[in-house]
């Protein structure tokens, strides 16, 4: 028999039990009064998680193609656009735009640091023909969080609209959508939301409206002014993905249930676990600790240790996986999840898979070290 497999890695995450039973219904027609009536409650339980009141859409695409359908549906060929690199998903975004024919302005603000507000005001009060500001919230390539409520306090006051990466954050921190006036709020189903992949969420505000309604790119599967008349009559202008929205139901009973505020604190009390636990083991973290995740932790592998070595001692012995870096992080750090479907038991056994892979890596782990401090931090008792 193998091993149980601990899924610690930001995406895909681990679903929980009732959410795979939801999906395991019979499939009903995707035209059907049923149907319809499940879209309505759907969407009405996904606008509380965003916390908007703004239409959400959920498309069957992964959280790229919630992305595309943003930069689709915003970008005309030609527009002045500021895209913000604190990461891969940052990057992807200049990747997006640019392919859509803007004209961008990335702004690399270094992998491993958040987004310096001022530098974006600048810009905008320079150039008023900015037509948006595009932004990754939970950066999940190291582990960084930005400012949206700041940006959107920015784009507020200017032509600009905000569209916002959410899909490693959304369902496990506390995002207020219309609070912070995001315009274009993007998240995806296997982060922290506890589904399998394959749905993007997006939420589109009156003033994205404004810009959507005027915008020239070539689209179709991704259009979102089609998409809007078919959620008019709770409905879907292709194929509804049938046994995925029947899990999102489950999930976000079970995220409504849990309260909001709790499913954020315990995010929070994970991370703050997770990171005191690596420190203790003497290992650094990349983000500074004021702007560190809550749903992923990026951590510094140590010089003497090949992480890719590393990890495939935490996979092959314990079963646990964790994700490396991404682009120029790549072989220098490693990333340990705590998003979604987590709770404090699979971080203790993680870290204490860790130290024991660290020692058989050549790194002396005082074992026990890591696990002690994520203990104290779960008993409150931590400094
Ligand atoms: C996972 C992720 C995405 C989307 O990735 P897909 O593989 O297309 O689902 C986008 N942005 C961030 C921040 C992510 O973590």
């Amino acid at each position: 028999m193998k091993d149980k497999l601990y899924l610690m890695i930001p995406g895909p995450t681990p679903v929980p039990p009732a959410v795979v039973n939801a999906m395991s219904r019979p499939i009903i027609g995707h035209r059907s009064a049923e149907f319809a009536a499940l879209i309505g409650r759907v969407t009405d339980k996904l606008k509380k998680v965003f916390q908007t009141e703004n239409e959400v859409f959920v498309l069957a695409c992964s959280g790229t193609g919630g992305l595309e359908a943003a930069v689709a549906n915003v970008v005309s060929p030609g527009d002045k656009v500021i895209t913000l690199n604190t990461g891969k998903f940052g990057e992807r975004f200049g990747e997006l735009a640019r392919k859509y024919g803007a004209d961008v302005d990335e702004i690399k603000f270094g992998w491993g640091c958040d987004v310096d507000i001022r530098v974006v005001e600048e810009k905008l009060k320079a150039d008023p023909d900015i037509k948006a500001v595009f932004a990754t919230h939970n950066e999940t390539s190291t582990g960084v969080v930005n400012d949206i409520e700041g940006l959107g306090r920015l784009t507020a006051q200017h032509q600009a609209v905000l569209v916002v990466d959410a899909v490693s954050s959304m369902g496990g921190m506390d995002i207020r959508t219309d609070e912070w006036k995001v315009d274009i709020m993007v998240s995806g189903s296997q982060k922290a939301m506890m589904l399998p992949p394959g749905l993007a969420f997006v939420s589109v505000s009156p003033k994205a409206w404004n810009v959507i309604e005027q915008n020239k790119a070539p689209k179709y599967y991704f259009d979102l002014i089609k998409a809007r008349k078919s959620l008019g009559k709770n409905n879907t202008p292709y194929t509804s993905a049938v046994s995925l929205y029947y899990g999102l139901e489950a999930a976000l009973d079970m995220m409504l249930e849990e309260g909001l505020e709790n499913v954020f604190k315990r995010h929070k009390l994970l991370a703050k676990a997770t990171r005191a636990a690596v420190m203790a083991l003497g290992l650094e973290l990349l983000p500074a600790l004021e702007y560190a995740s809550d749903t992923v932790t990026a951590v510094q592998c140590p010089m003497t240790v090949d992480v890719n070595n590393l990890r495939k001692t935490l996979l092959d012995k314990y079963r646990v996986m964790v994700a490396g870096g991404q682009g120029e992080l790549k072989g220098k750090i490693f990333r340990i999840a705590h998003m979604g479907y987590t709770a404090k038991a699979d971080v203790l056994l993680t870290i204490a898979a860790l130290e024991m892979a660290l020692n058989e890596c050549g790194y002396k782990a005082e074992l026990g070290a890591g696990v002690r401090e994520a203990q104290l931090v779960f008993l409150g008792e931590d400094n």
